[in-house]
């Protein structure tokens, strides 16, 4: 299917209903161009004769419901094409959620509530994209709900949600303008399982109360992206979350033994939906994922490719901030004060006294003005980048310059290196 070059590149003739992938090189950049024929990447359309660049280590497919030529330009790890894709399956889907979407509208309801669940790397995340950007592309707004806190849309540690109004782009995914972000604080809901169900319950709470006051984020629905961990509390999480948001559908994929659990323990009406994982979903190494994250967190600061932002560096006094951590330790309940119980101290806010170990974390600003808690929202993040203790100052880089805009930061367990 490949042959020849095209534009320099080498070009790929695509029959109707198959894919390319292909993994961008450690190191190198791949250019991709539509040469003729329609093509989408995860749902989004591609334009003519318009050069789309991926990064080191970017693992994409390029599917066509019509067939098409693309060229692709620089060093790929692989690049083949398959005939074999669960495309038209995950298509049906949106087309039935889309039903759903439309009866809502006529009977005066909400939209439909989707969660998609499934191990690691099968490739949860790039169904919501592909759901998300088929139902804004036909007029919706959908919600998308991000619950996956190694891997988030924002910056990690946190969950999200945020109202999707136009595709993902195809090289960057979804502009994260103005999302809703509440702190976690670790990339694993398992370091503080309460506080990760509260967040979802919180979450669930906005969104509905945007329902009510927004006809077309009602009628939109959402679509709630999940962490991999699916077993012991994971799986309670998901059972809590599908309560949490009253969710009408839930798409598992790939794992026959989480859909019957699911089946057995969510109410009957309920929609559980096995869905196979595409042949192209990419494993990914601990040392990869990493890499995603801190890829994340530079963005977050200094942009992506076309946009640069410019960071400032400044310091603030130590008085002139409260750090705080969520969850305190658990201790044995034989020793807990009266009256108190595990819960509370997994959501207190514990204060940390600032340090030489503060060096490289990442911190959320939180919106509270005083007494923050587990569950307000952030306005942003910082990381510290040196501590003098003499002095009793932290430099930190932050999106904005000085002054920080609120005094309450969250600490995470989530460092990042400033190496720029
Ligand atoms: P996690 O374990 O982090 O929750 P996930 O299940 O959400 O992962 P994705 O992030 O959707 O999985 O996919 C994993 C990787 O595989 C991504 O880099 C994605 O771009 C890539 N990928 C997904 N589908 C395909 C495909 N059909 N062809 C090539 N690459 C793909």
């Amino acid at each position: 299917t490949s042959s020849g070059s095209g534009g320099g590149g080498v070009r790929f003739e695509l029959e109707k209903e198959t894919e390319l992938r292909f993994e961008v090189e450690a190191g190198e950049k791949v250019q991709l161009e539509l040469l003729s024929g329609l093509a989408e990447v995860f749902g989004s359309e591609l334009n003519r004769n318009k050069k789309y660049t991926f990064g080191p280590g970017s693992k994409i497919a390029v599917f066509t419901w019509q067939g098409c030529s693309v060229s692709l330009t620089g060093k790929t790890e692989v690049a083949y094409v398959s005939k074999d894709t669960p495309m038209l399956l995950y298509l049906n889907t949106h087309a039935a959620l889309e039903q759903m979407r439309q009866q809502a509208e006529r009977d005066n309801e909400r939209g439909p509530r989707v969660m998609v669940v499934g191990p690691t790397d099968v490739g949860k995340s790039t169904v919501c994209r592909l759901l998300l950007s088929y139902a804004v592309r036909l007029g919706r707004r959908p919600t998308l709900v991000e619950l996956d806190v190694g891997q988030s849309v924002s910056v990690p540690g946190t969950v999200s949600a945020l109202c999707i109004e136009r595709p993902a782009d195809v090289e960057e995914g979804f502009s994260v303008q103005a999302p809703l972000v509440f702190h976690f604080g670790s990339t694993t809901p398992g370091t503080n399982i309460k506080l990760y169900n509260k967040l979802t319950s919180s979450l669930a709470e906005v969104f509905s109360q945007r329902c009510e006051v927004n006809r077309k984020a009602s009628v939109g629905g959402c679509i709630i992206n999940t962490c991999g961990w699916v077993k012991g509390s994971g799986y309670q999480a998901l059972v809590h979350c599908a309560s949490a948001f009253e969710v009408d559908v839930v798409l598992v994929l790939d794992q026959e033994r989480l859909y019957n659990e699911l089946k057995r323990d969510l109410p009957h009406f309920v929609k559980v939906v096995l869905l196979p994982k595409s042949g192209g979903v990419v494993e990914r190494s601990k040392d990869c994922r990493r890499e995603a994250r801190d890829e994340k967190i530079r963005e977050y600061f200094y942009g992506f490719r076309g946009v640069s932002f410019y960071p400032h560096a400044f310091d603030v006094r130590f008085s002139d901030v409260r750090i705080y951590k969520i969850g305190a330790p658990s201790i044995p309940d034989s020793c807990l004060p009266l009256g108190m119980s595990q819960d509370d101290t997994q959501l207190k806010l514990v204060p940390v006294t600032p340090g030489r170990d503060l060096t490289h974390h990442v911190l959320s600003v939180s919106c509270m003005e005083d007494e923050a808690e587990a569950g307000s929202p952030v306005c942003g993040f910082i990381v510290v980048t040196a501590v003098d203790t003499q002095a009793q100052v932290m430099t930190v880089l932050s999106p904005a310059p000085r002054p920080l805009p609120r005094h309450t930061l969250l600490i995470m367990d989530i460092r990042f290196i400033d190496l720029k």
